[in-house]
Order: C-alpha cells, then sequence, then structure tokens
C-alpha cells in the first residue's frame, strides 16, 4: 500500500510499502480504513533530527499516530464494533501481561508499542489492523477531524487529570503550541474558571483567547509573574502546566505557582534540566510528570460530542494525502499561526 515513509532524516517520500504482509489480524483486532491523520510535533521532530531522545529512526519508518477512520473488518471475538463504525485509535499497545498493565498504568509499560515511534510504522497510509480494546467508536456529531485530534486532546486530559484540579481554580499553561492549547481546554472543562496562557507567537495567542475564558501574555513584551500575581492578588495560580519544553520556560514554573500548588511537567526535555527547588520548597509544591496519557480516550470522546470541549479553532489546516510530503515541509517551518495540520486520506 503506498505510504508516507520517512526514509531517514529530512528525507519523506510517498510510496508503495507492504507492510500489510506483517499485518496480522488476530480474534480481537478490527482492521482499520483510515480517514484522517494529524501531524504532530513529534512526526515532524523525526523528520527533522531522526530521533527523539534514544528513539532513533534507523530503517525507513511510516509517519503519523493521530488518527480516526472506520472500521472494515472484525476479528471474531470483537464486541463493541462493527463494519462501518467511524472510530479513533490510541497509538500505543502495551503488553496486557506486563506489570506496569496489570498496575493500570499501561503508558509506562516499558514494551509499551506507539505508532511512528521507531521502530513501529505509524498510520499515514491507506489502513491499519488495531486492537478493539484501543479502537473508539465516534458519535454522528463528532467530525473525522476532531476524531484525529483526540490523541493531542488526550495527553492535555491527561495533565488536567494529575492536577486534580478543583472547580475555581486558576492555571497557567505555559505554550500555545496543540498541546499547550489542549491542556487549557482541558483545564476548563476540568473545572478552572481562568486560564492564562503565555507564548511568543501572537497568532497563536489570539486563537488561544478564543477558546473560552483564557488570558494570553506574550512573554516577549510582558512580564508573566507580575502579570499573574497581579491578577490573582499577589497569590498565584493553583496550577502551572508546562507544555513549552523550554529549560528557560521550565526553570520558571514555581515563580507564578501559589503556596499548595501544583506544577505538571508535559513538554518533553531531551537533556537534564534544573529548577528552583528552594522555590517549589516555599510552597510545597507538587510536581506531576506526565508521558502521554492513559483510561482518557473515551473521556475525550464524550467532551467533544457534548460540546464541553471544542477542538475546531485548532484546526488551521488540511492537506491531501498526495500532498503528505508538502505537508511536513511546511509544518517544519513552523508557520505562525498554525495550530494543528491534517492530512486527509482518499476515501
Ligand atoms: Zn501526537
Amino acid at each position: 500500500m503506498e505510504a508516507l515513509v520517512l526514509e531517514k532524516k529530512m528525507d519523506l517520500s510517498l510510496r508503495d510499502f507492504p507492510i500489510e504482509r506483517d499485518e496480522v489480524m488476530g480474534p480481537h483486532d478490527v482492521r482499520i480504513k483510515l480517514h484522517t491523520v494529524g501531524i504532530c510535533g513529534s512526526d515532524v521532530h523525526y523528520y527533522t533530527h531522526g530521533k527523539i531522545g534514544p528513539f532513533e529512526v534507523k530503517a525507513p519508518m511510516i509517519l503519523g499516530h493521530e488518527a480516526s477512520g472506520t472500521v472494515v473488518d472484525c476479528g471474531a471475538a470483537v464486541t463493541t464494533l462493527k463494519v462501518g463504525d467511524r472510530v479513533c485509535m490510541e497509538p500505543g499497545i502495551p503488553d496486557p501481561n506486563s506489570r506496569a498493565t496489570r498496575l493500570g498504568m499501561y503508558n509506562i509499560d516499558p514494551a509499551v508499542r506507539f505508532w511512528a515511534t521507531p521502530p513501529v510504522h505509524g498510520i499515514l497510509r491507506p489502513s491499519c489492523v488495531h486492537p478493539e480494546a484501543f479502537t473508539f467508536k465516534l458519535p454522528d456529531n463528532v467530525s473525522f477531524a476532531e476524531g484525529a485530534m483526540v490523541e493531542p486532546l488526550a495527553v492535555g486530559v491527561h495533565a488536567a487529570t494529575k492536577a486534580r484540579i478543583r472547580p475555581g481554580d486558576i492555571a497557567l499553561v505555559m505554550g500555545a503550541g496543540p498541546i499547550g492549547l489542549v491542556t487549557a481546554l482541558s483545564a476548563l472543562a476540568a473545572g478552572c474558571a481562568r486560564v492564562f496562557v503565555t507564548d511568543i507567537d501572537d497568532a497563536k495567542l489570539e486563537i488561544a483567547a478564543g477558546l473560552g475564558p483564557i488570558t494570553p501574555i506574550n512573554v516577549l513584551k510582558e512580564n508573566m509573574v507580575e502579570r499573574i500575581r497581579q491578577a490573582t492578588d499577589g497569590w498565584g495560580v493553583e496550577v502551572v502546566f508546562e507544555a513549552t519544553g523550554s529549560p528557560q520556560a521550565a526553570a520558571t514554573v514555581f515563580e507564578p505557582l501559589c503556596p499548595g500548588g501544583c506544577v505538571v511537567m508535559i513538554g518533553g526535555q531531551p537533556n537534564p534540566i534544573s529548577y528552583d527547588a528552594g522555590a517549589a520548597m516555599v510552597r510545597e509544591a507538587r510536581v506531576e510528570n506526565i508521558f502521554r496519557y492513559a483510561h482518557v480516550f473515551p473521556r475525550c470522546v464524550a467532551m467533544l460530542s457534548s460540546g464541553a470541549i471544542d477542538v475546531k479553532p485548532l484546526l488551521t489546516r488540511k492537506f491531501d494525502f498526495k500532498d503528505s510530503v508538502r505537508a511536513f515541509e511546511i509544518a517544519a517551518s513552523a508557520p505562525k499561526g498554525d495550530v494543528k495540520m491534517q492530512i486527509e486520506l482518499p476515501q
């Protein structure tokens, strides 16, 4: 089948890739005809750098892991899905017998196999085989484009869950990229009264400001800590989400935090970073780390369907599958004002 293949760093091609030869459909699997696939920062990073941390592209690999599609075949033991169902898929498949999985932490199972993380292929291709347990039906009022946003949204919902947000909390999200914005939406859905969002791109901040009771702060023009102290009578915010992955931003996470507050580290850091342990101590700050997500896909689908969360303003550009290589070239140039680009496969 034709797939978008990362041959090696900075070398993409749309070409025949006979992955179906290695795909065995078990009794608990479904075959899915793919419809929409989002371009993730990690896909772009593999394209531009050839690796993320310990994961290195050593052989041609199909990109893509944010997907929706239609069930076209069901294994004999599948009970919750049928042919024709519109679905979205959780891209990480853990070992069901691992200790981490049995403890409910399947996302941090060291044996997890995650789409488009070497050596596991992604899904920028016409179809894939996936376990029923990690495939979720989309209600009629959730589009394929929104369905393909469930994967990034899941990161925000997992972060908000770890923060243990209470109604009326005030939060700060550092970074207005796709993950920062879905985190802001998740924080509001979890009950935050207001969310501050920082970035250096005014176009992204403008999108943020349109998503709800969100106050944008451009950190190149304004002092973020002072602005938050003023807005909170000197108290600070209950939750800080670090979604930039920048060591400089991460170094400041405790300054805007209130006593007893919580910091959630979301952005990936390729190298060790330093943070102000003294500032954390005097606040008795709780620090949470997240790695992807677990147990949140059904919640994300339910919130998209009910209207509790609307991701449509984040969908800024759509490409045809035949233009996938160009889509990645554009995504790699990080155009201002673009949040989420998606690729649509021929149906
Ligand atoms: Zn992603």
